[in-house]
């Protein structure tokens, strides 16, 4: 941190001698502006809003809480307020801004039209405790994207409340613990590829699982055989991700499924990869049991961060009668009701329970829908297909300067898939992803999946056109080539951005959340206990 200057500050951060660190008056270069802590710019003398007196009258109740001096606010009049939070969120990259090629993640384009169906009062505005016959129509559009989930999916039920892809594998899993229960058996292993997303053994150990992997072949994908050979009366399941995060298509997924059926287990599809498929294949017609479908990754919606999601789950009809509560159905006349309470009373005496407390995400509904009527049944094959073209145009004009470990095994789907071998020396897979930061690109996801050393795991999605496709591809093989003849400049890169390269390894062991630095110019300092180290 460095010392308190009173325009609030800090000088540019560079090497010396590197055209980042020309040093200018404010520190700032150009548009690129720096920003101190909100109580390093400011000083109590100023203040945004009129605050009364703290030494009012005790009010009885309020104990130990009531304020004795000035509360502990940074002094900022209202534009610099402003000012502040704008020129942050300026230095954050976003899917508004450039291309976000993070594979497993479906970083695409978010239309407007979304979010002006979303923010319709009628939707943004009800309250899910509502009487019933006030929010038909919300529960119309539940049904609806209910309708269309289960029809691109060709399976019989689905369970819109789980709140992401997380929690939809736990939804999926509880339904299978479920089943297993009613039927009275007692199997205690979820099988996962290697290739697994994190969240998916995740899941199955938070499920009360043993987590056994499945091995994978040289070609990337599930090895039936050695699957075969592990099924039995122990094996609740197995979680299998198809479109692979290999970037692969599970070609066996109707062998795998009969030898689970055949041995009592059932198939868990980690759906996050929809969008390579939607319109060409109905996981119900592979013979899988649940499956979760991230709305926000697949039917567009802004994410990141931890949220907003949502995860609705198709099931089979095998496990439609556990899913979880509350549930939204049609009526004999075709209108839509919610099934709340679990008794044998209502239309779903057996299920497992409840996901949230609530219906689901409203808003992402929503959106998922505006996104699906506005492009229709042959548009989302289009998704699929341009996803699945624009990635392979990414592998293809690559693979010469960067690993292709599984190009060998024909197209890919909805993602590239590189490695690090073949770079100098001493260079790696970060060295990548921070040189692309200097060309004005979000990296793509790094080290993941763990199969490849150094992956690199590239989605372009469908969204981005051929001439931005282009400008990555030139930065990404300038950095590549970099990286192969040793350039020393990439060591230090990212050498144009906000901040240079971090200890990634300290900032993750010892964060700092406790500022330490010089109080502002009269005396008023930072709160004193931000939190713990
Ligand atoms: C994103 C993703 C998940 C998890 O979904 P969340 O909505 O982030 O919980 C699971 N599996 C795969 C393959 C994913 O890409």
């Amino acid at each position: 941190m460095t010392a308190h200057n009173p325009s609030g500050w800090r000088p540019a951060m560079g090497e010396p001698g590197e055209a980042a660190s020309v040093p200018t008056r404010s520190g700032d270069r150009a548009l690129m502006l720096e920003e101190a802590l909100s109580f390093e710019i400011g000083s109590p003398e100023k203040c945004g809003v009129d605050l009364d007196d703290a030494n009012v009258e005790p009010i009885a109740g309020l104990g130990r809480f009531l304020r004795e001096g000035a509360p502990d606010l940074p002094g900022l009049t209202e534009p610099e307020t402003v000012r502040h939070y704008t020129r942050l969120s300026r230095q954050n990259y976003a899917i508004d801004l450039g291309p976000f090629p993070l594979g497993s993640c479906t970083m695409k384009h978010n239309p407007r039209l979304n979010e002006k169906i979303a923010r319709l009062p009628g939707f943004a505005d009800v309250h899910p405790l509502q009487p019933q016959q006030t929010v038909r129509g919300a529960y119309e559009v539940i049904a609806q994207l209910a309708d269309w989930l289960m029809t691109l999916t060709g399976m019989a039920s689905v369970a819109m409340s789980p709140k992401a892809g997380a929690h939809g594998e736990l939804c999926g899993l509880l339904c299978i613990r479920a089943a297993h229960d009613a039927n009275g058996e007692q199997r205690s292993v979820v099988l996962v590829p290697e290739s697994a997303h994190g969240t998916n053994p995740a899941t199955a150990a938070f499920a009360g699982y043993e987590v056994e992997d499945i091995a994978a072949t040289p070609e990337g994908r599930v090895d039936l055989e050695a699957l075969k050979a592990r099924l039995g009366p122990d094996i609740a399941g197995v979680m299998i991700t198809n479109p692979n995060t290999c970037g692969l298509f599970e070609r066996d997924m109707r062998a795998i499924c009969e030898a689970v059926h055949a041995a009592g287990g059932y198939v868990y599809c980690d759906g996050a990869n929809f969008n390579a498929i939607v319109g060409k294949v109905r996981p119900g017609d592979l013979g899988i049991d649940a499956m979760h479908i991230n709305l926000h990754k697949t039917f567009s919606t802004p994410h990141g961060g931890g949220g907003p999601g949502s995860g609705p789950v198709v099931l089979s009809e095998a496990l439609a009668p556990f899913a979880p509560l509350p549930f939204v159905m049609r009526d004999a006349g075709g209108a839509p009701y919610l099934v709340e309470e679990e008794d044998g009373a209502t239309d779903h005496p057996h299920s497992f329970g409840r996901m949230a407390a609530f219906n689901g995400q409203m808003g992402m509904f929503t959106r998922a829908l505006a996104y699906m009527l506005s492009h229709g049944a042959d548009g989302l094959r289009q998704v699929a297909e341009d996803a699945v073209l624009n990635a392979n145009y990414v592998l293809r004009r690559c693979e010469d300067v960067l690993q292709a470990p599984y190009a060998g095994s024909g197209p890919c789907m909805h993602e590239a898939l590189f490695g690090e071998a073949g770079l100098a020396e001493g260079f790696s897979t970060l060295d990548i992803a921070k040189g692309l930061i200097d060309e004005g690109f979000h990296p793509m996801t790094v080290y993941f999946p763990l199969v490849v050393k150094g992956a690199m795991l590239v989605e372009p999605t469908e969204t981005e056109s051929r001439v931005g496709l282009d400008r990555f591809i030139e930065s990404l093989r300038s950095v590549a080539e970099r990286a192969r003849n040793g350039d020393d400049s990439l060591k230090s890169a990212p050498h144009f951005a906000p901040r240079r390269r971090l200890d990634e390894t300290q900032a993750a062991r010892k964060p700092v959340l406790v500022w330490k630095g010089e109080p502002g110019p009269s005396g008023q300092g930072a709160p004193s206990e931000l939190g713990g180290q």
